[in-house]
């Protein structure tokens, strides 16, 4: 049983290596993008409110984002959130709500990320991820599903997202360290190499 979170800045392969870690370990994926965008799509008033902020690059407000958090793990002995925690108020909430066994940080150059995500592609039914440069020409995942361009990939909203990710989310990489909860992980070296390092580390855990 382990209950973890997967820290990182946006485009740091977080979705990436949360879908290989649930295939190896089975721990749900809880990823609070992807309930925000199922939402959206759904139209339902969760959706409406979080376009607002998801649009312009910025963070759903923390009331909001931790009673999704706290609805989704309710009932689970074991979880893998999936961006969130992201302030340090949602950080200090989870506490209250959750005990986590450990905190994978995965760390890329702020260049780098900038490239990944302007150049991201997802799977609009299977949500894998792709990058331009590796499609060749082609608009289709291996699943036959339609790739698309995330309005929040758009470059203007990613040096947003980066900044909030500076200002908001940074500061719980000590707030886990004095916590004796954190592992580092390079995400700056392909996927595969990624995912040992993260799974070796997991396999460690009691
Ligand atoms: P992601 O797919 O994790 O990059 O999330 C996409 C967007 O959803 C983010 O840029 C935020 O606007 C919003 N979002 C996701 N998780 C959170 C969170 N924990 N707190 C606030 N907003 C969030």
């Amino acid at each position: 049983m382990k209950k973890i979170i997967l820290l990182g800045p946006p485009g740091a392969g977080k979705g990436t290596q949360a879908a290989k870690i649930k295939e190896e370990f089975g721990l749900p994926h809880i990823s609070t993008g992807d309930i925000f965008r199922a939402n959206i799509k759904a139209r339902t008033p969760l959706g409406i409110l979080a376009l607002r902020y998801i649009d312009k690059g910025r963070l759903v407000p923390d009331e909001v984002t931790i009673e999704i958090v706290r609805d989704a793990i309710r009932n689970l002995d074991s979880f893998m959130l999936d961006g969130f925690p992201r302030t340090l108020a949602q950080a200090e909430a989870l506490e209250s709500i959750s005990d986590v066994d450990a905190v994978v940080n995965i760390h890329v150059d702020s260049a780098k990320l900038m490239k990944r995500l302007t150049g991201r592609r997802v799977c609009a039914s299977c949500k894998a991820t792709y990058h331009v440069d590796m499609l060749d020409g082609g608009d289709a995942c291996e699943c036959g599903g339609e790739l698309i361009h995330r309005d929040d990939d758009k470059p203007e909203t990613v040096e947003k997202r980066l900044a909030v990710y500076e200002a908001q989310t940074r500061p719980l990489i000590e707030f886990y360290t004095a916590r004796g909860k954190l592992i580092n992980i390079d995400g700056d070296a392909p996927v595969e190499r990624v995912f040992a390092d993260i799974a070796a580390a997991l396999r460690q855990l009691s």
